[in-house]
């Protein structure tokens, strides 16, 4: 549950950078709300014969850099200030790694583990027919995000294709490779995260090797885990936590192998010779790197002071509360914030719209390359706002962002 209303956070945030940045009040107003929401009822024919009626939105929330770009939830707790919260921060996301993108968020108000696979079918196909004609690789990319996956975008892209009568693979990206998807897009996320981390153990003379922890051992922290080595070398992975519980070893864990526990059985927690530790513990290590990979609010006011990590890279959305994020800037943590650190996956993204628009496809370590070079100038333009309006990294990057799009929108004669 989130005990915020996470649009509110993200109207202030931006009214924060907006401030460092001297934005005139049109300004601030225009980039405090969507320019565009549409809302919807979806009818869809559910297994025994009903017909089961779904609340679905899509936000766009701003083009001046390019068409909006965002995931499509299906979540039974979905509202539409947490879409609209996720559409203003993927705006800023975007700016960030200087995309030529705006940002955007998809929800359906719906319990996917009630549903069947044709019933997921049909409510994926029924929202594409209430949005196609505002979707589309000019206006609107959606992706995945939580509870939709690949195969969702491929029943979307081939429902979209049907209503515009062409092919049109780049109006979904994270698709299935064999119809359009990217080499690279399954470890994006992750692989943008360390690569951050690389860029600031650099700066702050911290050890790349040193120790690290992971909170929520699931796509993205499984990932980071497994590129520890190709990209700083090593390190030494000291806990992992998933939803059942929290384990440490500090001689360190081999990332391959928990990572096949759990695939194999579900739960980090069965790992065999590792100490249990509580949810807690995890985050309060004495450890180099900390990655936040679960949830929101995971270190708030009260845990905050505990954190001894010198680096927290958050490859979550929205692990640390604004309470926290002073706490941590007061004590020398080092924050890399969610819209730099959890960056690659977009990134990738749009290497993939860019490849279905002249139908030809990159290798693996094109991509790769391409992405760490976003990435690591990305860090660095957060640094250097860091440092000249010394304020903490969430906010250095809000001002980058933030900065970013409002120049666009300067420049189009908006305001
Ligand atoms: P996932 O569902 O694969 O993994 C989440 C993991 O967190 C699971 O292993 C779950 O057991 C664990 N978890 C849940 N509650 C926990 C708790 N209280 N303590 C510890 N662990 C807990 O999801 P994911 O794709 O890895 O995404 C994780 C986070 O990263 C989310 O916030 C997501 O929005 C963000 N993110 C992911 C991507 C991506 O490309 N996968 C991109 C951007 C942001």
């Amino acid at each position: 549950m989130e005990s915020y209303n996470s649009f509110h956070v993200a109207q202030k945030q931006v009214a924060e950078a907006a401030k460092l940045l001297n934005l005139d009040r049109a300004t601030v107003e225009l980039l405090s709300y969507p320019q565009r929401e549409f809302s919807c009822t979806l009818p869809v024919k559910m297994d025994d014969g009903s017909v089961k009626i779904f609340h679905a939105y899509r936000i766009q929330y701003n083009f001046a850099r390019g068409p909006a770009k965002g995931g499509i939830r299906f979540h039974p707790d979905e509202t539409v200030d947490i879409i609209r919260a996720l559409a203003s921060w993927m705006t800023w996301k975007t700016a960030v790694v200087d995309l030529p993108l705006g940002g955007g968020k998809g929800g359906v108000v719906c319990d996917p583990k009630k549903l069947s696979e044709r019933e997921l079918e049909n409510l994926s196909r029924a929202y594409i027919r209430a949005v196609a004609e505002y979707i589309g690789p000019e206006k609107d990319i959606p992706a995945p995000d939580v509870y939709t996956n690949p195969q969702t975008m491929a029943w979307m892209m081939d429902e979209y294709e049907t209503i515009v009568h062409r092919h049109q693979p780049g109006v979904f990206t994270d698709k299935p490779l064999q119809i359009g998807g990217t080499e690279g897009r399954r470890d994006a996320t992750a692989r943008g995260g360390v690569t951050t981390v690389r860029e600031a153990c650099k700066i702050l003379d911290v050890n790349p090797h040193g120790r690290y922890a992971i909170q929520g051992f699931g796509n993205a922290g499984q990932r980071a885990a497994l590129l520890h080595e190709e990209i700083l070398g090593g390190g030494k992975l000291v806990a992992v936590s998933d939803s059942r519980g929290a384990i440490y070893n500090p001689d360190g864990f081999n990332p391959k192998d928990l990572v096949t526990h759990k695939l194999t059985t579900g739960t980090v927690r069965s790992f065999p010779g590792a100490q249990q530790i509580s949810h807690e513990e995890i985050l309060e290590l004495d450890v180099d790197v900390l990655y936040p990979a679960a949830l929101e609010n995971a270190i708030s006011e009260l845990n905050a002071e505990k954190i001894k990590a010198k680096i927290v890279c958050e490859l979550a959305n929205g692990p640390t509360t604004p309470e926290a994020d002073l706490i941590l800037f007061r004590k020398g943590v080092h924050v890399i914030p969610d819209i730099l650190a959890s960056a690659g996956g977009v990134t990738v993204s749009y290497f993939e719209m860019v490849q279905d628009s002249y139908s030809y496809f990159w290798d693996e370590d094109l991509v790769h390359k391409r992405l760490d070079q976003k990435l690591t100038k990305a860090y660095h333009s957060v640094q250097q706002a860091m440092v000249q309006k010394r304020v903490h990294p969430r906010l250095a990057a809000m001002v980058v962002g933030v900065a970013r799009v409002a120049e666009a929108c300067k420049l189009r004669g908006w305001v």
